[in-house]
């Protein structure tokens, strides 16, 4: 495997950081993760808005920010990538020594790692709806930032899987806010309703093309916090990421939605979705 470490493609076993790196002691970095439709880089502007984002926020300069997508497609190329690609880039804010918490006096350059790996459909899942658990949301207050600290989530994702579930969905002061990697929808007479925009979640990109669709097909969606308690008189939940596109949820906890079928709507979406996807 060739990856893309601090300006230079190297094999796996050749790339090393410093264990003095921030990412490493502070998880002190961004990152994205980012898939190809036709083997062309999916919003790829989205993402790298969403980066410069995170990048401001947590005040790591990086310049050379706009290298990042040849990169990714030389690795591509490096690596011999059969169909689709999943590429994860992430930046730190470098390496200093001694440690300290605060940023180092002396400027130092943020560390860069890119890798891409053949991308593995789930179809499964997507045909089939998944499990999901409710976890209560223990993270920050900077969900919109796509920040490296994840413990809280690898957490709740462990949890999970430990529990046969595909994902853990997170619950603040009694709101549904996201899952641990991916957003969440439920869906009522009709009408489709996800957590705003704020500081409780990642504004994903799958999000953003699913409201867009909404928009598109004139299906009324409503960006308002989905209440815990209130999660029974929905008809119909599905989540989405990169990698797991738009996947119906067929059960809550110990609770089977509509006998373990994927909702209509939820599957007109995917349609449109996969169009989308294979128009791109
Ligand atoms: N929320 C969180 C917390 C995530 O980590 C992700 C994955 N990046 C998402 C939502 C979904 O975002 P996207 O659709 O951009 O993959």
């Amino acid at each position: 495997m060739m990856v893309f470490i601090n300006n230079r493609f190297l094999p796996i076993e050749e790339a090393h950081i410093s264990p003095f790196d921030r990412g490493f002691l502070f998880a002190d970095g961004v990152y994205e993760s980012i898939r190809t439709y036709n083997k062309k880089l999916f919003r790829y502007p989205d993402h790298l808005d969403r980066l410069k984002r995170s990048l401001n926020e947590t005040r790591i300069e990086f310049k050379e920010i706009e290298s990042i997508e040849n990169i990714i497609y030389e690795l591509m190329i490096k690596n011999d990538i059969e169909d689709e690609a999943l590429a994860y880039l992430q930046i730190s804010r470098g390496s200093a020594i001694p440690r300290t918490h605060s940023f180092p006096k002396k400027k130092i350059s943020p560390s860069t790692f890119i890798s891409v790996q053949n991308l593995k459909e789930n179809t499964k899942e997507q045909t089939d709806g998944v499990k999901v658990i409710l976890q209560e949301d223990v993270r920050w207050l900077r969900c919109d930032i796509k920040s490296t600290s994840l413990l809280p989530v690898v957490l709740a994702s462990q949890k999970a899987t430990e529990e046969n579930a595909a994902e853990a969905i997170l619950v603040r002061d009694g709101m549904i806010t996201e899952g641990t990697h991916t957003n969440f929808f439920a869906i009522k007479n009709e009408t489709i309703y996800t957590a705003p925009k704020s500081r409780f979640i990642l504004e994903g990109i799958t999000r953003k093309v699913v409201l867009e669709l909404c928009e598109r097909f004139k299906i009324d969606c409503r960006e308002e916090f989905i209440v815990k308690d209130d999660l029974k008189s929905f008809d119909e939940f599905f989540i989405t990421s990169t990698t797991k596109e738009i996947t119906p949820v067929t059960s809550i906890d110990y609770w089977t939605i509509n006998n373990g079928e994927p909702g209509k709507i939820t599957k007109s979406l995917q349609a449109v979705f996969k169009k989308l996807a294979e128009d791109y």
